[in-house]
């Protein structure tokens, strides 16, 4: 069963993507907690973090070249933002495929609340 982000990835699902490369795609979450919220996801199945291994060395650079990438094309880089990925239980990772939100255009607070 492909995940979720993998239909969004191959175009089979509606979104709204704002970059895609050969290693990574960025789209808009679909419930934003910022006035930008994009999701930055591997291309490559990768459940987590934690199912990261050496050979993802590539993919794991690729997706924060591609947040900084997308903050600047986003207007947000300047005054700032937030990348954060979840993992697993105790991070409140809710859909298994790794990806790393951008958060930013309003000032993000603490980092824990
Ligand atoms: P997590 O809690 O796993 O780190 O974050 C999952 C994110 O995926 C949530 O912010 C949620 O709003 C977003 N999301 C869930 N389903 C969809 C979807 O179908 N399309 C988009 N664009 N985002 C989704």
């Amino acid at each position: 069963m492909p995940s979720l982000f993998a239909k969004i990835i191959r175009g089979e699902l509606p979104s709204d993507i704002v970059y895609q490369d050969d290693l990574v795609t960025a789209f808009r979450d679909i419930n934003p907690q910022a006035p930008t919220h994009v999701l930055i996801v591997p291309n490559k199945f990768i459940r987590t973090v934690n199912d990261l291994t050496a050979e993802d060395e590539q993919i794991a650079g690729r997706l924060l070249l591609v947040a900084k990438k997308v903050a600047e094309q986003e207007g947000i880089a300047e005054d700032g933002y937030r990348i954060i990925i979840n993992c697993n239980r105790h991070g409140g990772q809710e859909v298994y495929h790794l990806h790393m939100h951008l958060v930013g255009g309003r000032a993000m607070g603490r980092m824990l609340r």
